[in-house]
């Protein structure tokens, strides 16, 4: 089940750098929005394309490494340790970020994913 929106994808998107050109400036690509939470995000600046998935109860299901990997992430502005993942993108193969909130203070930040590097 998909919760996030489009808008919130696309402007929590503009807290990370495009691979290619590093610029922060990104759209969902609507034509390919499925139903199934896996998104197409594409830069505005180079039109590079990169997948988003959005289906984090599924994705939580199946990968049982990542609860643990949340529980480790602290917040830079509180201390706290312990995030929600809200979806997920694949800016290049070796950039997988998470985009999470903190459970403490509800700040929220993009977290490069090092479970998913080595894939
Ligand atoms: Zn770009
Ligand atoms: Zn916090």
């Amino acid at each position: 089940m998909v919760t996030i929106t489009q808008q919130e994808v696309e402007r929590r998107l503009t807290t990370v750098q495009c691979a290619i050109c590093k610029q922060s400036s990104f759209a969902i690509d609507e034509r390919f929005m499925g139903t199934d939470g896996d998104w197409r995000g594409i830069c505005k600046k180079c039109f590079y394309t990169f997948p988003v998935h959005t289906d984090m109860e599924f994705y939580l299901r199946t990968q049982p490494d990542v609860p643990f990997h949340l529980k480790a992430i602290s917040c830079t502005t509180c201390n706290h340790r312990g995030v929600d993942l809200d979806f997920r993108a694949t800016l290049s193969v070796r950039e997988a970020i998470y985009f999470v909130t903190c459970k403490g203070c509800k700040r929220q930040f993009p977290e490069k994913s090092s479970l998913e590097a080595f894939e």
